[in-house]
């Protein structure tokens, strides 16, 4: 017989002692099931990222690994942000394949025995996809859906209302560990791995306690990070604006030669001097702060510091006396 595959879950938590208790209970209960259906392996286990938690959510997580076994704890040495403390769950949990999931269970669980058994196809990654936004409200449904079509317009390769719910194999999250970049975009470098890959779709429910630990000001700049981690489109289109600004003007000075030259007449005065001058200045500006985006990237970049510190781990998982 095949010997069974063992899952590791990857949850992410930053403040959430409101929720851990509810998505553990629900996750074990998930992990029984699909281990006495046959699916999974008895090691399979849950690992929790405490993402420098200001609140209780260390010492719940170390209760929680003390009470049951398959729960394991990974504590960073302080808040890097969800797409690092994400990274460093993929990057540490064993197993020969991890799904990754938000602690608030605003993902459906049950598309996890889906992927699994996509796993068992043959699938290296499986992406869970949202299929409505109707708990989202008004302003989050537009603008999440927008920028998804602005990544598709601009090229960049990422799958239609996908977030980070994804199951990863091995192999796939090897590929991933030869991506060193430290401005992380997860959802786009999964999609730059390529290997077979398969879509389940779930609807998405309100995070269920607590609040959203992704305020605007964090959405916008992912949303950035997201399009200059993989497109230069943005200094494209300064090329673009250069280029048609000088042929405007272009044609404004022949404009301006042939009235003076030939009609003989004085050019109408100071709008048409001072209005063009500012709009310009706000260009050059805008087209200096767009590239000073990609250098200041560069930058970060090029110093590659590690993207994530491990303070300690809690848990059987990663206890070496009971590994074979
Ligand atoms: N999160 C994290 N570090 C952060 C912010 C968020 O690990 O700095 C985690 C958070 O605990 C949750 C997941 O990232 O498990 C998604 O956050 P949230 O549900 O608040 O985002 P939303 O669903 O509102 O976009
Ligand atoms: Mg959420």
């Amino acid at each position: 017989m095949m010997t069974l595959p063992v899952l590791g879950l990857v949850i992410p938590c930053f403040n959430e002692e409101d929720v851990l208790g509810e998505t553990s209970a629900r996750l074990i209960s998930l992990l029984t099931r699909m281990r006495d259906e046959g699916l999974i392996h008895d090691r399979s286990a849950i690992f929790y990222v405490d993402d420098g938690s200001r609140d209780n959510t260390w010492a719940l997580i170390k209760e929680l690994s003390a009470v049951h076994k398959e729960v394991c704890g990974i504590k960073l040495s302080c808040n890097r942000g969800h797409q690092n403390a994400l990274l460093c769950g993929l990057m540490t949990a064993p197993g020969d394949m991890i799904i990754s999931v938000d602690a608030d269970l605003q993902d459906d669980l049950e598309v996890i025995p889906k992927m699994v058994r996509h796993y068992r196809e043959g699938c290296e990654i499986v992406y869970g996809v949202r299929k409505r936004r109707d708990t989202d409200t008004f302003f989050k449904r537009i603008s999440a859906e927008g920028y998804y079509k602005l990544m598709a317009a601009m090229k960049i390769d990422i799958v239609f209302n996908h977030a980070d719910y994804r199951l990863l194999s091995r192999r796939a999250l090897d590929a991933l560990s030869e991506y060193r970049e430290v401005n992380l975009f997860l959802r786009g470098l999964v999609r730059q791995i390529g290997y077979q890959s398969a879509i389940v779709v779930y609807d998405r429910a309100e995070r269920f306690a607590g609040e959203s630990k992704y305020p605007l000001r964090k959405m916008i700049s992912f949303a950035w990070q997201g399009i200059t981690s993989f497109s230069t489109a943005p200094l494209r289109l300064i090329t673009t604006m250069g280029f048609l600004v000088s042929l405007i003007s272009g044609g404004l000075g022949l404009w301006g030669l042939a009235t003076s030259l030939i009609l003989n007449q004085a050019l109408p005065g100071w709008t048409s001097t001072v209005v063009p001058m500012y709009f310009l200045g706000g260009i050059q500006l805008l087209s200096l702060g767009v590239i000073g985006e990609y250098v200041a990237k560069i930058y970060i970049e090029s110093k590659g510091r590690p993207r994530f510190h491990i303070d300690k781990l809690e848990g059987d998982a990663f206890r070496k006396d009971l590994q074979e």
